[in-house]
């Protein structure tokens, strides 16, 4: 799938100390393998919201710094292959997202989605593994939403905390963010989470029973350095301090 000298498929980037902290982001990039084009779109849509969570990839690379987190992002487009999506999940290459169609993948053979896996989906997550493999973990996703979505209610909040079964983390975060004045905070909000919909938080943390969150971010909020700044330094302040909460023992 790959030309000689072509961006990979997972960018790592460790931490100097033996940190808990991994940083997760699936949807950072919007770049698309030489040998699929455009996918039939126009610059334009691949700088859209359907593309890549816009913002992130800049609140987690200053999140990083913050906590000395492991950082692990995905550089190809989510209209390639939706990282955070099970390999048997119909959504895995969407056909059309948010009311724009994706010719390039329409009428996909089998043998060309199971090359998008093996050469994008598969390593990417096999790199996961590995760096939860190398001791006590805490997995944190990071995503952007768009504040408005065709056919959706507008979505007020600024930050989302998104969890499925594993919940002390979130729920922690959540007490945290709700008691302050200047933030509005989502609960299982503009998304919640379920073991079909999302693939990295079921998949690796909570098979693990590790500490897990799903953070989503409104995107006009950190489309500029400063907005990135400021969200990275609160996050890594409620962040820890959640932690903290999570690990005291039950009273
Ligand atoms: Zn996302």
């Amino acid at each position: 799938m790959f030309a000689l000298g072509e961006t990979g498929p997972v960018s790592v980037q460790h931490t100097r100390t033996n940190s808990s902290w991994i940083l997760v982001c699936e949807h950072a990039g919007n770049r698309i393998p030489d040998s699929l084009g455009t996918l039939g779109l126009d610059k334009s849509d691949l700088n859209r919201h359907i593309a890549w969570d816009i913002g992130i990839l800049g609140v987690a690379e200053k999140l990083r710094h913050h906590l000395d987190a492991t950082l692990i992002t995905q550089p190809y487009s989510r209209l390639v292959i939706d990282c955070n999506r099970h390999p048997d999940d119909p959504e895995l290459v969407t056909t059309q997202s948010d009311g724009t169609t994706i010719s390039g993948n329409q009428s996909l053979s089998p043998d060309d989605r199971q090359n998008r896996i093996d050469h994008i989906h598969t390593p990417f997550h096999a790199c996961i593994e590995t760096e939860l493999d190398r001791g006590e973990k805490v997995l944190v996703t990071l995503h952007s939403f768009t504040p408005a979505m065709t056919g959706a209610a507008p979505r007020p909040w600024h930050i989302g905390v998104i969890y499925n079964r594993e919940r002390r983390l979130a729920n922690s975060l959540l007490r945290i963010l709700s008691a302050m004045p200047d933030v509005l905070v989502g609960d299982n909000e503009p998304y919640s989470m379920n073991d079909d919909n999302v693939y990295t938080i079921p998949y690796h943390a909570e098979r693990r029973g590790i500490h897990t969150v799903e953070i989503e971010i409104r995107q006009d909020l950190i489309t500029d350095e400063k907005g990135q700044d400021n969200w990275a330094a609160l996050l890594a302040r409620v962040l820890d301090q959640a932690l903290g909460k999570s690990i005291e023992p039950p009273l």
